[in-house]
Order: structure tokens, then sequence, then C-alpha cells
């Protein structure tokens, strides 16, 4: 099987995937760069999360332009053609309009994924946050986005949603989950009062055991499980 073969399926797997963990649902969308070239795979504009399969994943360059494919591209897919422009260490970009992220990008008030373990895939700090509310239609829009991002390894979209870079496709989407649950913690005991955030130290030994590959596959693994549980993963 040939290498993008592979990457559509995998495309196809975790937006299954997602949409079964309740982190996508009429839209969000996962990508993946294409190895070698300056162009990008994507999920399609019409086609359900629940139901998408490889032959319908779209091919854009890195000015969102059409290149290949039976349908449309994302409206936001600037979001990701301009993260892998402006990040040549990134091979995956997922956005979601992820609850729990959404809700915490609404208010002002930083938000410390590493005060739990699962939000300390994302290291020490405060998650940068884009501030205009508006869809990402343009390049330009993509662009500020992917200022934003910085180095980081995740983005809150203010009211919007968030989008989440990674070294592969089952990393992004490990993240993807990860940012989700220790955004769910962090709103629970943000009720409860001033959040343990961890320092330094403590982000950088939690870290280390989770930040890799045995990690990520087990909750790709997991959620393959999961996915196929719930008669979600037919046709792939
Ligand atoms: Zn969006």
């Amino acid at each position: 099987m040939s290498e993008i073969s592979e990457l559509k399926i995998k495309l196809a797997m975790s937006s299954r995937m997602l949409f079964n963990s309740g982190l996508v649902d009429y839209s969000g969308h996962i990508s993946v760069r294409v190895p070698g070239s300056d162009h990008l795979l994507i999920l399609p504009h019409p086609v359900s999360r629940a139901t998408v399969v490889p032959d319908d994943m779209v091919v854009t360059d890195f000015e969102g332009k059409p290149i290949e494919g039976k349908y449309k591209a994302p409206s936001e897919v600037y979001m990701h053609a301009r993260a892998y422009k402006a990040r040549s260490d990134i091979q995956s970009v997922a956005h979601l309009h992820n609850h729990m992220v959404v809700t915490l990008s609404m208010v002002d008030k930083p938000f410390f994924p590493a005060s739990s373990n699962p939000g300390a895939f994302f290291g020490p700090g405060a998650l940068p946050k884009y501030m205009d509310p508006a869809l990402i239609h343009t390049n330009e829009q993509g662009d500020a986005v992917a200022t934003a991002l910085g180095k980081a390894d995740a983005v809150m979209l203010r009211g919007h949603g968030s989008m989440v870079v990674g070294q592969a496709i089952e990393w992004v989407f490990a993240a993807c989950v990860d940012l989700e649950e220790a955004a769910a913690r962090f709103y629970k005991a943000s009720l409860l009062g001033v959040v343990l955030v961890y320092n330094e130290d403590e982000t950088q030994r939690v870290m280390k055991g989770r930040r890799k590959d045995s990690v990520v596959q087990k909750i790709w693994d997991h959620n393959v499980a999961k996915t196929k549980l719930a008669g979600l993963m037919a046709g792939i």
C-alpha cells in the first residue's frame, strides 16, 4: 500500500474517532502534510465526519487551492494550509469546535493545561489564544492563527474552537483527546478553588511520561476499539 493510501485511511479513521469522542460533529477536520510536497490531504467539506472514507479526501496546496479530489475542501482549510507553511516541523493539523476548550476560551482567564496529567502533553504555561472570533476563510486569517500558535502544540480560538498540531496523525489525535480532557478538568477544578497548576519541574516530569509513542499508540488503539464497538468503523 502506498504512503498516501495509508495516510488517507488514518485520516478517515481519526475523523470517525474524533466524532465518536464528541470532538467533532458536523464540522471540524483533520489533515496531514503530503510528504515531500507543498500539499495537504484533508477531509472534504460536505461528507459526514462519522462516515467519511479514505477516497473522499481532498488535496490542496498551502494557499488552500484545490489540487485533487471529488469534493470541495472545508471552508476553513486556510487554517491548516498556513500552519504547514509556517511550521515545517508539523505533519498533521486538527481543527475542533471542542466544547470544553471553547468554554475556557470565552473567559478572560488563562487556561493552564498542565494542571492534570493529560494536560502535561502541552508542556508548561498557558495555552495561547487567538482573539478574533471570525471563521478562518482567508490565507491572511490562517497566517494570524499560525502566528498566535507560535511554537505551541495547540491554540484556542476565542468562542470558536481550537487548532491542534503535531508530528503525525496519531499524535494530533491523542493531543485532541488530552486537550479536551485537560480543559474539562481545569473547568471543574476552577469552580472549586484556585487550580494547583504544575510547576516547571512537575510538568517536565509528567510530560516525559506522557509525550511518547507508546502512550500515543495506546490512546489511538483504545479509540480504534471504542469506535469499532460503536459500529462506526465500517467501510474503512
Ligand atoms: Zn471552525
